[in-house]
Order: structure tokens, then sequence, then C-alpha cells
């Protein structure tokens, strides 16, 4: 198998999770490509009245546990391979999850910052309009990803019900609340890697009072910011996709969420309170306890690995860490906490939406946070128990786990 596509790494992974397995290894092939990948022409008016045109997909990998479940992302990046390479993802992390969903994704190759807010609103219509045939509350629900949000959710659902003729909330999850959006949906995919961290602690070394670096300053970066200031680690280093900034005795994220706000991004807020800008690719060097990556895919690549300094490192970004790197961080004795449970909180939360939505009956955030926990702590256990029992890093505890689950569902 050629390795030379995102999809072919990551198949690469689940082939030698697969390993540790005993299965027929020709039920992998099942996964060598997507169940359905949708590419279409996304057309939005602009405001001064022209038309423009981007290349939209949505791919269902595999529905073998379920409904396919997954983002959509507006990136200038997106393309077919990184869609159907997160849809892929998104099938291990939702059977890793125990949830009743299969995985999918979807993009749009755009930057959305230039846009209105009445443009944003026609580029998330538009693509219900591309995609009405392929989702649906018990086909394939998208959910908010890199650079869309809640809001985006909203336009979403009342795209689809003007389509379809009736409201259906369970076609997206990460709603606003008034629209049957879940309590704890906002801070759930951070709050998901703070109680693995919290229940791995003993585990892995993790102690009170840490020093923190943090890749990115998105819904998972900041939120995570937040909870880890509040329970009393030290935030030394933050990047966005613009530069970065460190300050040794720990920033403030309530007054960096405040500048961030004003400026558009984290540098901003250099200048005072001891704060230093520094290259947005030095972050992950920096001199630290842990490092959470809450970016993109493939930002700890051969080039950088040797560099990281953070012995425990939390993905909260799909794939932000590539095999090669993985080898160098295992040589190290380095602890990844893989991406398809330390990410899971979003889908997790999800789940608990979709669910509401079909009763139409709401939980209280207390109930969200104790379920959430729950779940992380379930999983977590296993995969842990997993990797001692077979000596295998945690990310491949992780691929064995779900993988098994998968062949499970499959008659
Ligand atoms: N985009 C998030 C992820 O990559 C959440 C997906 C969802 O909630 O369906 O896990």
């Amino acid at each position: 198998m050629s390795h030379d596509t995102m999809l072919h790494r990551a198949q690469a992974r689940l082939a030698d999770a697969a390993k540790h397995l005993n299965i027929d290894p020709t039920i992998l092939e099942k996964w060598e490509s997507p169940k359905e990948t949708t590419q279409a022409r996304l057309t939005i008016q602009m405001d001064d009245g022209s038309h423009k045109h981007f290349l939209a997909f949505r791919s269902r990998y595999d529905d073998t546990r379920g409904p396919t479940k997954g983002g959509i992302r507006y990136h200038p990046s997106v393309t077919a391979d990184e869609i159907e390479t997160l849809a892929l993802l998104m099938t291990v992390k939702c059977a890793l999850a125990n949830l009743p969903f299969g995985g999918g994704k979807g993009g749009v190759q755009i930057d959305p910052h230039p846009l209105s807010k009445t443009e944003l609103e026609g580029l998330a219509r538009g693509y219900v309009r591309c995609f009405s045939h392929v989702i649906g509350p018990n086909r394939d629900i998208p959910a908010p990803d890199v650079n869309t949000n809640s809001t985006t959710m909203a336009w979403i659902a009342d795209e689809y019900a003007f389509i379809v003729g009736e409201w259906t909330p369970g076609v997206t999850t990460g709603k606003p609340t008034s629209l049957g959006g879940s309590l704890g949906r906002d801070d759930a995919t951070a709050r998901g890697g703070y109680y693995l961290l919290q229940y791995m602690a003993k585990h892995i070394g993790f102690t009170p009072g840490a020093r923190v670096a943090i890749q990115g300053f998105g819904n998972a970066g900041s939120h995570m910011a937040q909870l880890l200031e509040s329970d009393g680690c030290k935030v030394v280093a933050i990047s966005d996709s613009k530069g970065a900034i460190v300050c040794k005795t720990g920033i403030d994220i309530k007054k960096l969420n405040a500048a961030k706000e004003r400026n558009g991004c984290v540098t901003s807020f250099a200048g005072s309170n001891g704060v230093s800008k520094i290259a947005a690719d030095e972050l992950v060097s920096v001199d630290c306890d842990l490092l959470v990556l809450a970016a993109m895919e493939d930002m700890v690549h051969a080039g950088n690995a040797a560099n990281v300094k953070a012995p425990i490192i939390l993905e909260l970004a799909n794939s932000p860490i590539t095999a090669e790197a993985d080898e160098i961080l295992k040589s190290k004795n380095f602890v990844v906490l893989p991406d398809i449970l330390a990410n899971a909180g979003g889908v997790i939360v999800s789940y608990f939406e979709w669910v509401q939505n079909r009763q139409g009956y709401y939980w209280s955030i207390e109930d969200i946070h104790a379920l959430l926990k729950t779940k992380m702590e379930e999983e977590g256990a296993a995969i842990l128990a997993l990797a001692k029992d077979k000596n295998i890093t945690l990310r491949s505890a992780a691929y064995v786990h779900a993988l098994s689950r998968l062949v499970g569902a499959i008659y």
C-alpha cells in the first residue's frame, strides 16, 4: 500500500492495529475507500451582487455502526483527501467512544474570514442545498469543525427544514441551545480532553500546577486554556494561525480572550504583563510540562518532533502528529493522549444533543458533564489497560479498541 496520501497514512494506523487483533485481514478492505464522497460547486451571492464559486465536499466514510457523523470545516486547504481522511478518523473515533454512529466529514475550500455575516449565511445555506440529499438525522449528521460554529449549524438546520418541509433538529449538532442545541456542547471538545487528562494524571505523571503550551486558540484551544488555568495550571505559551506568545509567569486567559476578540489574533496581547511574541512554529518547542495541540493536521512532524520538550502531549486537533513524529516522541518516552480519544468530547456531546433532539427532552448541564466524564473515563481505562497488556502506545491501543468494535459490528 502506498503511503503518499493522507488517507493512506491514516489507513496504515488501522492496519497496524489489525496486527494486534485476531481478525481476517481482508476485513480492512472495507475501509480502503469511503462509502461515498460527494463533491459539489457551491455558489454564493456576495454583498456586491457578484457570484463566487467554491469547491465543497461531504464524505460518508463508513456507516457500519450507524448514521455517519462529523463536522464541516471552512478552510482554503480543504481537499477531498483531507475530508475523506478526517471522515475515516471520525469512523474510528465514534467506534472508540462507543457511539451509535459511523464517520463522516465535510468541508468547503474557502477562507471564511473576509466574508460578511450575510455571505456566511449564504455559504451555510448553499452547503445544505448542495448536500440535502446526503445529510439527514438518520443518514449523515454534520457538526461544527474548523471555522464553523453554532450559528453555522443554526443556518444549516433552518435551510434543511425549509427543504424537507419540517423542523428536523437532529440533522445537525452543535446548534445554539435556543434551537435544540445541548448545554455543554460549546466547550465539550476541550472538557473531554480535560477529563481524560485528569483521569490519566497519575498514570502519566501529570501534576497540578503544570506549565502548559497550547497550539491553536479556536474553540478547542481557548476552552482548554480556560479549564487548565482554573485548575491551577500555568499557560506559558499560546499560538494561533497568525503568531504565538509566551509568558513564563502564565498568560491571563480572560484578558487574552478579550484581546483576541478585539484584534483577531493572540499576538495583539504581547507587550504587556510579561508577554512576548515568538514565531508560531516555535510553539511546539517551548519548555513546558504539557503540550496541547489544538490547531490543524501534521503540525508535529519529522522536522520538529525532536524539539518537543513537553513529556505529555494532548491532541485536541485531528491528526496533529505524523507517524514519523510519533516514532520520535515514542523514542523519547513521551506520552501522547491520542486525538481519537482526547478530542472525542465534541462528538460525544453531539451524540447527547442528537438523543435529546429525538426525545424532545433536554438534560441539565450537570447531567451532560457527568455523562461526558464517565465516557472519557470508561474508554480511557480501556485503552490504558490495552496499552499495558500489549505494551503498545495509547494511540495504538485506541485504534485496537476501536477496530475491534468496528469489526464486531460486521455480520
Ligand atoms: N468536528 C468535531 C470532531 O472532529 C465534532 C464532530 C461532531 O460533533 O460530529 O470530532
